[in-house]
């Protein structure tokens, strides 16, 4: 034997199963393909690491629309608040942002990444980088070790797969681990990207008139063929040359995806309100007050005081209003058009960028055939899955970090109780 366990990823995943491996007693040996152990997870939350989230676990877990209820049984092992205990322990302080977000006090992702390499070498993890695993090795219903690029085997009693998906292959995540799955005898779901910006073929977009332009606040809705609308979320968004971005288009993507693909229609509707606070009547009154308060401003520049500059000849040219129109010549009909229109303004969009663009892969290890209380395989003994791989997914604020170290721990720690025979 090379190890008790073999750990094959160094993202959030692996790194924290082998911590937790190392932690119940088991002698390590964690692989990775790339020179740089955490390379996604070094890049996370714009070089700072949304390193988990401060919610209460079931808030977190309706974060994480892609079967985000498989991680109740994850979480009895190591939930948020362990995350956040774990790296406080290491000396990482970490600070709470808006909406629950959990970032380390340094704004560094790299020491997210140090200190667990720093309890890795603590807890004697054997690391390995530049390795490339090709399969992984069965001895009849058991797993028995790993190939390598050269062909070498190593062998252990436990084999942890945390090879994340398929999103941002550059950082070593480039799907090897979906094959050998369906070479143990698993099923993987139709993988699609998720997080991912929109793209969108309107004229307004096209022509880069709002490229850059953002908004604050603002509430974005995506709706089916059948005029169901399917989710709203509120926030910011980002116009950009190819579609939208920001936190509201990432967290939209999804629907779209599923929608285009279930409808098999060239475009899904998108709904932009720009001010969800207000309903149509308070914001008719609010924008006559301020009006009346300066009758001989143009509907142009009372505009401009409400929006970003360069929406308003959108608006204008969308509700068919003259911009030079002024308090004392503006009707009730006129004024309708542009409320519904500030309140419900349509945008079609056509997909979004590829997987490879995407922050996370949905899609991924059918659920049904792990063992949520250990992560084990029910397909093959002592094969363990975590992070990104399953079929889990969760929105941007700290969440697929949370299910990746969530499933970590928990595979680390059952894959080492049973290689030792110490499991309860
Ligand atoms: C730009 C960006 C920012 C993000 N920011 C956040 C954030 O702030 N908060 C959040 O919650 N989520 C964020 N995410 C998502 C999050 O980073 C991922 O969900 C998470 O990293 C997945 O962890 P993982 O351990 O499963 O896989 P990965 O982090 O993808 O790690 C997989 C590892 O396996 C190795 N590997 C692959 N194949 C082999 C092989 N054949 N042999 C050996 N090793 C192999 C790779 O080299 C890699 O190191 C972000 C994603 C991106 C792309």
């Amino acid at each position: 034997m090379d190890a008790d366990v073999i750990v094959v990823g160094g993202g959030p995943a692996g790194l924290m199963a082998g911590a937790a491996a190392g932690m119940h007693g088991a002698q390590v040996l964690l692989l990775d393909k790339g020179q740089k152990l955490g390379r996604k997870l070094a890049i996370s939350g714009g070089g700072r690491c949304n390193v988990t989230n401060n919610r209460e676990a079931a808030e977190v877990i309706r974060h994480i629309p892609g079967n985000g209820r498989f991680l109740y049984s994850p979480f009895s092992t190591f939930d948020n608040r362990d995350i956040i205990r774990f790296f406080e322990e290491l000396g990482v302080t970490l600070k709470e942002e808006d909406e629950g977000r959990m970032f380390p006090v340094s704004d560094r992702a790299q020491a997210v990444v140090d200190a667990l390499l720093h309890r890795l070498r603590q807890l004697h993890v054997e690391m390995r980088t530049g390795v490339k695993v090709t399969d992984l090795l069965f001895d009849g219903s058991r797993v028995a070790g790993v190939r390598l690029a050269d062909g070498k085997i190593l062998r252990a009693a436990g084999v942890i797969v945390a090879v994340g998906g398929k999103s941002v292959p550059q950082t070593g995540s480039t799907g090897d681990g979906y094959d050998w799955a369906v070479a143990a005898g698993h099923t993987v779901t139709e993988l699609f990207p998720t997080e991912v910006p929109l793209t969108s073929a309107e004229p307004w977009i096209r022509n880069r008139s709002l490229q850059g332009v953002s908004l604050r606040g603002v509430q974005l809705s995506v709706w089916n063929p059948k005029g169901k609308k399917l989710v709203e979320h509120t926030g910011d968004l980002l116009f950009t040359h190819f579609g939208l971005s920001g936190p509201i288009a990432l967290r939209c993507s999804q629907f779209v995806v599923k929608t285009l693909k279930r409808f098999n229609t060239p475009t899904v509707r998108l709904i932009l309100d720009f001010f969800p606070v207000e309903t149509g009547d308070d914001l008719q009154r609010r924008f006559y007050q301020r009006w009346q308060s300066a009758p001989q401003k143009s509907l142009k520049n009372m505009l401009k005081s409400i929006l970003p500059e360069r929406v308003v000849p959108l608006l204008m040219e969308q509700a068919a209003l003259d911009p030079a129109i002024t308090w004392a010549n503006f009707s009730k009909a006129a004024c309708h058009r542009l409320v519904s229109l500030l309140k419900s303004f349509p945008i079609e969009v056509n997909g979004t960028l590829p997987l490879e663009k995407a922050f996370v892969t949905g899609g991924g290890i059918h659920l049904k055939e792990i063992v949520p209380r250990t992560m084990e395989s029910k397909k093959k003994t002592g094969l363990y899955f975590a992070g990104e791989i399953l079929d889990i997914h969760g929105y941007t604020g700290g969440y697929n970090i949370t299910a990746a170290f969530s499933t970590g721990f928990t595979a680390g720690k059952n894959a080492a109780e049973q290689a030792l025979g110490t499991r309860a």
